[in-house]
């Protein structure tokens, strides 16, 4: 159903930015350890995703496609997925249905397949030389719903949206190496080997130890671990200030808040910190019925976390400058 995609893709897929987020996330998913970004013309012209992970069995490849086609909610773990990742089995075929998708994909034990799609119709599907893993390219997006594309920015703020979205998703997952190349050059790249002070440095800048600090704190719900910049080190932005909640890219005002509340009076009005903190918890803990366009999530106990946090990075500062 073209239509009800197109509706699902209006809520949802707003810019190249977030048609590399869902890419990107689900590349995650299937366990890669390497993706790959490669955009032209700052994602008007293509969007490439090139992974390493589990690959979609050509039986199940169709299905994809399909509203609702979800291979992910079996377990109570899911329900906090399908929270953070904003909404289930919608991503491809919403993608598909406003833009040119070909797909190349194989799993570790069965010969790779191939589908192309035209706003969301499949125009052929066949088998396909590849090594295990999913390349996807994404074209001509927003050729059917010219109000859209027409809400575009300019190519810059396209691909600064495109960068960020990137870089939040190496910072929250180190193990993963994740590049990103605009127009053959490269822009990023994460070594993919845990350690968060490279990620941290690769797109900040930034040295760990000198300029930015280890936090962590823990309770009976909660594990808080991360990096944040030292109050002499500060920006212009909340931007730069990072949340993951079990190494998943979200968004909490109420967390955000509680990591500037850490720096006590340390900070000047208006500026902020550099942070990457993820918090480890009990699915459980993740509210339900969150919009799922948005990366905000909800959670119970919410006053305990902001606590944990501000103290974790109070302490932190504390002891740095005894
Ligand atoms: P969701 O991620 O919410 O399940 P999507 O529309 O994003 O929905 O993806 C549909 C299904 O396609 C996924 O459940 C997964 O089984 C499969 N899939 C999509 N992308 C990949 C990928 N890069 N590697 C392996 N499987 C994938
Ligand atoms: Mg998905």
């Amino acid at each position: 159903n073209v239509l009800a995609n197109q509706i699902a893709a209006g809520e949802v897929i707003e810019r190249p930015a977030s048609i590399v987020k869902e890419l990107v996330e689900n590349s995650l998913d299937a366990h890669s350890r390497r993706i790959d970004v490669l955009v032209t013309n700052s994602g008007l012209g293509s969007i490439r995703v090139i992974d390493d992970g589990d690959g979609i069995a050509a039986d199940d490849l169709q299905l994809a496609f399909k509203r609702h086609a979800t291979s992910k909610i079996s377990s109570r773990k899911d329900l906090f997925r399908v929270q953070t990742m904003g909404f289930r089995g919608e991503a491809l075929p919403s993608i598909a249905s406003v833009a040119d998708v070909k797909m190349t994909t194989a799993t570790a034990d069965s010969d790779g397949h191939s589908i192309h799609l035209h706003g969301g119709k499949v125009v052929s599907e066949k088998p396909a030389l590849s090594r295990p893993g999913t390349d996807v390219t994404v074209t001509e997006l927003f050729f059917n719903t010219p109000a859209r594309l027409k809400y575009l920015k300019s190519p810059q703020t396209e691909l600064s949206h495109l960068t960020d979205i990137v870089n939040r998703l190496a910072l929250a997952n180190p193990e993963v190496a994740i590049s990103l190349t605009s127009d053959g050059h490269e822009l990023f790249r994460s070594a993919g080997n845990g350690n968060l002070a490279q990620v941290v440095a690769a797109i900040y800048g930034i040295q760990v130890g000198r300029k930015m600090i280890k936090i962590s704190g823990a309770d009976n719900d909660f594990k808080v671990t991360g990096l944040v910049s030292l109050p002499e080190l500060t920006r212009a932005s909340r931007q730069y200030i990072t949340l993951t909640i079990n190494h998943r890219y979200v968004r909490n005002f109420q967390l955000t808040k509680a990591i500037i509340q850490g720096y006590g009076s340390k900070l000047m009005v208006g500026r902020y910190p550099v942070a990457v903190v993820n918090i480890d918890l009990d699915p459980f803990l993740v509210d339900v019925n969150v919009h799922p366009a948005k990366r905000e999530v909800r959670l119970s106990k919410e006053p305990q976390l902001v606590n944990l946090i501000a103290n974790a990075i109070a302490q932190a500062i504390g002891q740095r400058n005894l």
